[in-house]
């Protein structure tokens, strides 16, 4: 059983949270102040870190180098972010978003999960395990991103680019993505923790439509707004085909085995009649996503007037691409259904490919156990993040990648990631501080769960 974070502990992720971080489409807008208040915290609470890794700065983004005691060989890159998403609505909030309130029970604000809580606590492992003369057998890499909400492109791409030209190989890379639910998946009563090996790809189309325009009275058959809705409404009426990966049949499997008997045996037919499972899964949004190149229409634009036609009509869908499909592939999906060569479509904005998925290997097996350590009576299974993350950009620089953290969370506190009240409880975050201080143990008397690594 965790204890409770004390105080002071408590005190040093408010202290986080009440920096204003927020994460701006346009890097120029964001509050260079927030972040430089957020480091100037960091130093004074972490000293012993600040004194003995060495830190490299890309823009906000901090790379923290723990060399290893023997030359060769990196044991992890442990990722997180510190940059949050905006607040919608600071009214309907319990506490102000950026107020960093502690109570009996909970670190309040924006970020308490997602992510500052992962970075304050992978420092707090780090501080203590300096201060109880521990090194690491092989070099450990912090890397803290700055930009995570809006893609990366100045943090994690430019971190991950250096660690490439130093011919960094580390045995595990660690990020955010999964955790502990609890009450979550149907009809499995024990707490279920999801590893997670790799996430879904990203691609976002847009669809326009160009036409001559004119008077309203005299539209001929079709307006470049009614074109779109048609194009629109075709490519969301043919998704990308249902399919099992052997990732998600891992999961089903894993789960399987903590399922009451009905269930069991409907998911022992996985292997069997894969296209019976997908069906049953894409009946939910939140399983669908599991077995699909998902599509979102999030915005359509065209026109000025009620009584003019018009010029230009246009339209965003949202892609969340299953391994197996690609960015082209969705592209090519996209022109094969609206079949109207009137129509342009072409990428825009963020893409990326889905993940390459490591199989459940030794590294995994590490953090299954830590997690069970730390919270007892779990169930443990694999899964992909449907979203996307700064590991993306790590991909090939790790032999494992897993995306995980293990807080036990419920429905409430899922909704509450990007949306209103987030916070975090003290137990939780005292169960984060655990994990990484067992991790780095593990990394400073038994070595990394591999010898593959590269340090250069
Ligand atoms: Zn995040």
């Amino acid at each position: 059983m965790t204890e409770p974070v004390d105080d002071p502990t408590a005190e040093r992720l408010a202290a986080a949270l009440r920096c204003a971080t927020v994460s701006t489409d346009d890097p120029r807008e964001a509050d260079s102040a927030a972040f430089d208040s957020l480091d100037a915290h960091l130093l004074a609470s972490f000293p012993r870190v600040h004194a003995e890794l060495e830190l490299r700065k890309f823009a906000h983004s901090r790379l923290y180098r723990w060399p290893g005691a023997e030359p060769d060989g990196v044991s992890a890159i442990l990722l997180a972010h510190q940059d949050v998403v905006p607040v919608d609505d600071a009214e309907r909030w319990t506490h102000p978003p950026f107020a960093g309130v502690v109570d009996d029970e909970f670190i309040w604000g924006r970020g308490a999960i997602d992510d500052k809580s992962r970075v304050l606590a992978i420092l707090e492992a780090v501080e203590s395990a300096l201060a109880a003369g521990l090194r690491p057998r092989h070099s450990v890499y912090l890397a803290f991103g700055h930009d995570e909400e809006v893609f990366g492109g100045e943090g994690a791409e430019r971190m991950a680019e250096h660690l490439r030209a130093a011919g960094v190989r580390a045995d595990l890379l660690l990020d955010e993505g999964g955790v502990i639910t609890a009450g979550v998946v149907e009809g499995v009563r024990q707490p279920v923790a999801t590893i997670m090996l790799g996430e879904k790809g990203y691609a976002t189309v847009r669809v326009s439509v160009t036409e001559v325009g004119g008077h309203s009275s005299m539209p001929g058959r079709q307006t470049a707004v009614g074109r779109i809705a048609r194009a629109v409404s075709r490519i969301q009426d043919h998704p990308m085909p249902l399919r099992l990966t052997p990732v998600i049949a891992d999961m089903l499997s894993r789960i399987r085995e903590v399922m009451p008997a009905p269930r069991r045996r409907l998911l022992g037919l996985a292997k069997l009649a894969a296209p019976v499972v997908t069906r049953v899964m894409a009946t939910q949004p939140q399983t669908e996503a599991m077995v699909r190149t998902t599509t979102a229409p999030t915005v359509i634009r065209g026109g000025v007037r009620a009584n003019v036609l018009p010029q230009r009509a246009e339209a965003m869908v949202n892609f969340r691409i299953l391994p197996g499909d690609t960015v082209e592939s969705v592209l090519a999906h996209c022109r094969k259904v609206v079949r109207d060569s009137g129509i342009r479509l072409e990428l825009v904005g963020m893409s990326s490919e889905p993940s390459r998925i490591t199989g459940p290997g030794p590294a995994f097996d590490l953090i299954a156990d830590l997690a069970r350590a730390v919270v007892p009576g779990i169930a443990v299974t694999t899964g992909i993040v449907p979203g996307a993350t700064d590991s993306r950009h790590y991909d090939d620089l790790a032999g494992t990648r897993c995306n995980f953290a293990p807080i036990v969370l419920d429905e409430r506190d899922l909704g509450s990631i990007h949306g209103t009240d987030e916070r975090i409880s003290r137990v939780n975050y005292a169960r984060l501080i655990e994990f990484n201080r067992r991790l780095i143990e593990h990394f400073a008397t038994v070595g990394p769960p591999s010898t593959s690594g590269a340090d250069g």
